[in-house]
């Protein structure tokens, strides 16, 4: 039978036992079986490993995918083998893997039992593997967790930026899946140009999770009190405690077992066998709740975790929406609580001081959009889906009253006149100036930069003197989820006007501002500088 004749329900049925695609699987996989350059970002949960499992079952030959975690890769072969009758449909090859391991993987690829190899980019720069995989037929190459080639994501893996050339070494036509659960448009562009896939067709589920709900508290030195309390209301629930520090994770599972909850760490310090005690006993129920640093929870495939707590606030938005996206993967009920102080921020700046000034700048870049998260008022998903590239109106989207500054909204105050006042310096600046600078030249503070341009001179410098940075910082990341302004990708932020705000200039309307929280250690200028 060939290829266009399958159906594609038949084989979904037979070989993973499910009756209906989910979201956008089925297009994504005709598009794959017929060969062409795909793109999908889904989220977290969203089915993304069917999407190049299915074809590579149906293909002829065998699919290599590139996945940066041998636990993971794992994990999927195991998977994968419990569909098939013979276990050499899936293997992986990494350095864990001795002569005769090599080998038989090998014959089973040239014997064509192979449908799925898992490797590790690092696993492909090795000459003699190259050299093997030219001499075979490989179907299609899918590249997992695609956002590791962007130093833009959350976890860039420099061993990803070769794959390029590598995928061209072992065949010029081979067509090349990326995959993902990370949306911004600076990494999706990454990944396309990375891959040299510019016309790959692309894909794109919602990242929209309707039954989780989003709360940010300000973080005060009572934060493992409230925790407690917290937990103690949702006894006998599932969740994660994630913290920053290997340290924290273990004072603060003392301090929860000693106050009678079920609680154990996790962190990568722990020995192996502990490890996988912990997520274990996560597993089998006979703990409530882990705490952890990020290092748990990457494959951990636990569908009624109903809670994800933030002790501290994460690096960027991608790592929260992928952390608190491990809360109610069955649809059930998740809530997702975050403790913000802005002195961790500024604790998470000086993490990458020594760091290449480039991922500096990108780093200081991803932890503005938390501050703006943290600070904001308005919703929180609708805040996460903008970031994502998506708008969602909360008055018709779905779960759209599940938040905290949707259910108990704080106070607003209109704010056109000074909405005309931001966008008109941005003009008469000539759109050059990033937020922080904007807000020095409406509050009428010079720095270098702005009296190289000779700002300080112009008659709109200080124009808005009456009130403080916060206020002005807070505007500004109202107009941007507001669309009447953008920022500038290419430039770290310049801020630009857009179409929207335009529009605004030749005919105000009303744009009402929500009052922010004032967050402790977050004065006027820590904000911004
Ligand atoms: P991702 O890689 O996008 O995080 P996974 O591929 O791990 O997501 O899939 C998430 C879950 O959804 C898995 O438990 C998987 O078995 C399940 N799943 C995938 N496709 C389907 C489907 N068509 N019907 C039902 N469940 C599915």
């Amino acid at each position: 039978m060939s290829v266009a004749q399958i159906d594609l329900h038949v084989e979904l049925k037979k070989y993973f036992g499910f009756s209906e695609f989910k979201g956008l699987q089925e297009d994504v996989i005709k598009n794959v079986v017929a060969g062409n350059n795909t793109f999908v970002i889904m989220p977290t949960g969203g089915g993304k490993s069917l999407c190049y499992q299915l074809p590579a079952l149906i293909k002829e030959g065998t699919a290599i995918v590139v996945s940066p975690l041998i636990a993971l890769m794992k994990n999927q072969v195991d998977a994968i083998r419990g569909v098939s009758e013979n276990d050499g449909v899936a293997h992986v090859l990494n350095s864990s893997l001795n002569k005769t391991e090599v080998k038989r993987v090998k014959e089973d690829i040239r014997n064509g039992i192979t449908k799925l190899l898992y490797v590790a980019p690092e696993s492909l720069t090795k000459e003699e593997h190259v050299e093997f995989l030219r001499s075979v037929t490989i179907s299609f190459m899918a590249v997992d967790e695609a956002h590791c080639i962007s130093e833009w994501g959350h976890d860039f893996r420099p061993e990803y930026r070769n794959l390029r050339h590598i995928i061209k070494r072992i065949g010029d036509n081979i067509p090349i899946v990326g995959l993902t659960a990370t949306a911004t448009e600076k990494v999706q562009e990454d990944i396309l140009k990375s891959l040299g896939i510019p016309n790959a067709v692309k894909f794109k589920a919602s990242f929209n999770r309707p039954n989780l709900y989003y709360e940010v508290r300000p973080k005060t030195k009572n934060v493992d009190a409230d925790i407690i309390r917290f937990v103690k209301q949702n006894e006998g629930k599932s969740g994660i405690v994630y913290c920053l520090s290997r340290k924290r994770v273990e004072e603060l599972a003392q301090v929860l077992q000693v106050n009678g909850i079920k609680a154990v760490p996790y962190h990568a310090g722990l020995d192996a066998k502990t490890r996988v005690k912990h997520q274990d006993m996560f597993l089998m129920e006979d703990t409530d709740v882990v705490v952890a640093t990020i290092a748990f929870g990457m494959g951990i495939d636990k569908p009624d975790v109903r809670f994800v707590i933030h002790h501290d606030i994460p690096k960027s938005i991608e790592s929260y929406y992928q952390e608190t996206g491990r809360a109610g993967r069955d649809g059930g009920e998740g809530h997702c609580l975050a403790y913000y102080a802005y002195k961790d921020i500024e604790k998470l700046e000086k993490f990458m001081a020594g760091k290449p000034v480039a991922e500096q700048e990108i780093g200081h870049a991803l932890l503005q959009e938390v501050v703006a998260f943290s600070e904001t008022s308005v919703s929180r998903r609708k805040f996460i889906l903008h970031y994502f590239g998506e708008e969602f109106d909360n008055e018709t989207g779905e779960g759209g009253d599940m938040d905290d500054n949707v259910r108990f909204p704080k106070p607003q105050k209109e704010a056109k006149d000074d909405v005309i006042k931001v966008i008109d310096v941005v003009q008469k600046t000539n759109q050059k100036y990033k937020a922080k600078d904007l807000v020095q030249v409406i509050i009428g503070k010079s720095n270098a930069l702005i009296s190289s341009h000779k700002t300080d001179q112009q008659p709109f410098f200080g124009v808005g003197k009456d009130k403080d940075a916060r206020h002005w910082m807070a505007l500004i990341r109202q107009i941007l989820v507001g669309k009447l302004l953008k920022k500038d990708i290419e430039t770290y932020g310049v801020l630009r006007i857009t179409e929207a705000g335009e529009k605004f200039m030749t005919a105000p309307t009303s744009f009402m501002m929500a009052e922010d929280h004032v967050f402790d250690e977050a004065t006027d200028d820590s904000i911004i500088t």
